[in-house]
């Protein structure tokens, strides 16, 4: 039997370690660091850096690195063992407080966006001291943010600290105005639903399309795909469970709560969700959680899909962020509340919201963009590229009774006035929830369902984190130079409902109707990642990062340079994939299949009166297919060619989107159609059957 509870972060050196490790002094002296964000003196450092060593050496580490979180959107690592000459041919196992610190990889070839020429090479790792170190692969593991020489951010963490202290600040000029004078810190907290696939290895390792590019790039659609919704909470197959077991004991030793395991929508489709926590350490856990998916699937002779589209029609993977804002002392400030001071409160906090939204709905967008979530948005199993909020009907009620100075009367609660009656009890979860909303109020929090499956949750929730510390602040600004702060509130949530509750849209999302609606209400809609980019860079948008101390316009200009580049060398290397596999797989496959055809043909001939008609046809559709084929595949290495060598432009990217996607997808349409006349024997990769439904 395991024992959970002992087995929990046992390998996460975290506050009971560090009491349990560490001398008095040095403990307070460190957590003063960690909750006060103070420096962190050498001589405490060394003293923290030994014991680390210590406790990790006892746990089978040989190695440490300083586990960061570049742009590439995974996580990075370079390995260094504790071993130092002692003098006398031996060595002693050693660490440094400067070692744990800070650290000096010559990081030089991770993306930066032209924030690092390679000769100004040297990145700077530095230790978060508000995530735990942890062991892996007997490395002791200490997480890092990563910048340049000149303190310029290169990773996904910096700026998800920063947006961090940027919402504590603004949040707590509120709660102050609220009369909380005491809590020290607002925290923004995420639980990230985890969705992926997981299919056989060795068919894995047969397609090129899914080692390259993480999808497939063709495949025809079996007999049987979800229509039956069979597969969505069933019961979980034996391979599949004995995987997630182990998944969920790797997790648990590392300190992640993983909590809900379950089947999703498309056969082979699956979902991990943890227990919330702070934002930082729910990005890390998740960053651990997927590569832990790989690793582990591994062992299981599976492979683990993380791509938000792996195969056509059926539904790809997302990650769902359930986000909300919570006091130092666990509060949770989107939790209506019971009295009607609360009540005020949650209604403004709700409210900056929507501002926030509504106002920046192109950066929601883009802070959920790319290449491969471009399959998904949109694609009637997600919610569309157009950003729009669920609040529930008596919610959305509330609001406009107060816009219009009416009387809200709901079954249990007959009125409500703003900071003066409770708020009614609106029910939370009930059936009404709209899982089509991109980002729905389910009760107590919202959950951001854009995001795609593959990538870090650093960047939406650094987007979401400076918009609302934006929204915030001008509340703020409004209220503490109200004369009356009551009535100021009340006029403050009423224009602000007046003004942005266009956002507001409690249907479906992924009706037709709704994209034609959401146009007259004047939302965005930015379909792909090319259309999505440029709001990165527009002014307000620069503005805004830099008022908040979140991003520099160099920073924020680096991350576009990065966004653009990883999304044309995406396309780049499908369209590569591709050609390489009709040219030298499919193709041959169907010329074999004529051959067998032809040679059945002269056979038939040779021995006399025998009808050919049946090979003749089944040859001339294989013939004129492989031969339409061909003329398509020549047709995007022509279309390639002259921008293969280009730097990315906004221009290249929109480019690769229409012309090469659409060039892509006529390939992907006459090689579907070929596999279905094609016998299976010759068809040179295994076919979605397979792919789909061949664990036990
Ligand atoms: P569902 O699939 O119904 O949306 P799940 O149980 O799969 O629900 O996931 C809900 C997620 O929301 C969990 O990760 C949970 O911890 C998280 N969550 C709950 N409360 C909060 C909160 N206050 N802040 C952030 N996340 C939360
Ligand atoms: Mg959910």
């Amino acid at each position: 039997m395991i024992d959970v509870p002992a087995l929990f972060g046992s390998l996460v050196f975290n506050d009971n370690v560090m009491q349990a490790q560490l001398p008095r002094e040095t403990y307070l002296a460190l957590k003063k660091t960690m909750v006060q964000g103070t420096h962190l003196e050498l001589d405490v450092a060394n003293i923290v850096a030994t014991a680390m060593k210590n406790w990790a050496v006892e746990n089978g580490a040989t190695h440490f690195t300083h586990w960061f979180q570049p742009m590439t959107g995974i996580t990075a690592e370079k390995h260094d063992s504790f071993i130092a000459p002692s003098g006398d041919c031996k060595i002693i196992m050693a660490f440094s407080g400067k070692e744990l610190v800070r650290g000096e990889p010559d990081a030089s070839s991770f993306p930066n966006g032209g924030l690092r020429t390679t000769f100004e090479a040297r990145g700077y790792t530095v230790w978060d001291i508000t995530s735990y170190a942890f062991i892996k692969d007997d490395t002791l593991c200490i997480p890092t943010a990563f910048c340049s020489y000149s303190g310029e951010a290169l990773d996904m963490k910096t700026p998800l600290l920063r947006s961090m202290q940027a919402l504590d600040k603004q949040a707590l000029r509120i709660l102050r105005l609220f009369g909380n004078q005491t809590t020290p810190r607002v925290m923004t907290t995420v639980g990230p639903e985890q969705e992926y696939f997981l299919i056989d290895k060795q068919l894995f390792l047969q397609r090129p399309d899914l080692i390259y590019t993480g999808r497939t790039l063709f495949g025809a659609k079996p007999p049987k795909g979800q229509e039956l919704d069979d597969h969505y909470f069933g019961s979980i197959k034996p391979r599949v469970s004995a995987f997630m077991k182990d998944l969920e004991i790797e997790l648990w030793k590392l300190g992640v709560f993983a909590k809900t395991k379950h089947n999703e929508v498309a056969p082979a489709q699956h979902e991990l969700a943890p227990v919330f926590t702070t934002t930082n350490i729910a990005t890390d856990h998740n960053q651990l959680t997927m590569a832990l998916m790989k690793s582990i699937a591994d062992k299981h002779g599976l492979a683990c899909l993380l791509h938000e589209k792996p195969f056509a029609a059926i539904n790809g993977s997302g990650k769902h962020i359930n986000w909300s804002m919570a006091t130092a002392e666990g509060t949770n400030l989107l939790e209506p509340g019971e009295t009607p001071c609360e009540n005020a409160q949650f209604l403004c906090f709700l409210v900056a919201i929507i501002k926030a939204v509504d106002s920046y709905q192109d950066l929601l967008r883009v802070s959920v963009a790319s290449a491969g979530n471009d399959h998904r948005l949109g694609a009637n199993e997600a919610p569309p590229a157009i950003a729009s909020v669920f609040l529930g009907d008596e919610l959305s009620e509330i609001l406009d009774a107060l816009e219009k100075d009416q009387t809200y009367h709901s079954t249990k609660k007959p009125l409500m006035e703003i900071g003066v009656t409770v708020l009614p009890h609106f029910p939370k979860d009930t059936t009404d929830r709209n899982r089509t909303s991109p980002f729905a109020f389910t009760g107590n929090r919202f959950e951001f369902r854009m995001a795609g499956s593959s990538g870090s949750i650093a960047w939406p929730n650094t987007v979401l984190n400076t918009i609302v510390a934006d929204a915030l602040n001008s509340f703020a600004d409004t209220l503490e130079n109200a004369s009356d702060f009551h009535q100021t509130l009340v006029q403050l949530i009423k224009e602000t409902w007046h003004q942005h509750k266009r956002i507001v849209f409690n249907r479906n999302n992924y009706a037709d109707e709704w994209v034609l609606e959401a146009g007259q209400r004047g939302l965005t809609h930015l379909p792909t990642t090319a259309d999505a980019l440029p709001a990165l860079i527009s002014p307000g948008n620069i503005a805004l990062f830099v008022k908040h101390h979140v991003l520099t316009a160099n920073e924020l200009r680096s991350r576009y340079d990065v966004m653009l580049e990883g999304y044309c060398k995406t396309l780049h290397i499908e369209a590569l994939t591709m050609i390489d596999m009709i040219r030298k797989e499919v193709i041959p496959a169907a010329i074999s299949y004529q051959k067998d055809l032809f040679d059945l043909m002269s056979i038939k001939k040779t021995c006399g009166n025998y009808g050919t008609e049946l090979e003749e046809q089944l040859a001339g559709q294989a013939a004129s297919l492989s031969s339409c084929l061909l003329s398509e595949i020549t047709k995007l290495e022509s279309l390639l060619a002259p921008v293969s060598h280009l730097p990315a432009s906004e221009s290249i990217a929109r480019f690769y989107q229409a012309e090469i996607g659409n060039c892509m997808n006529s390939v992907r349409t006459a090689t579907d159609k070929l596999e279905t006349i094609v016998a299976s024997k010759y068809w040179p990769v295994p076919n979605y059957a397979a792919l789909l439904y061949s664990i036990r």
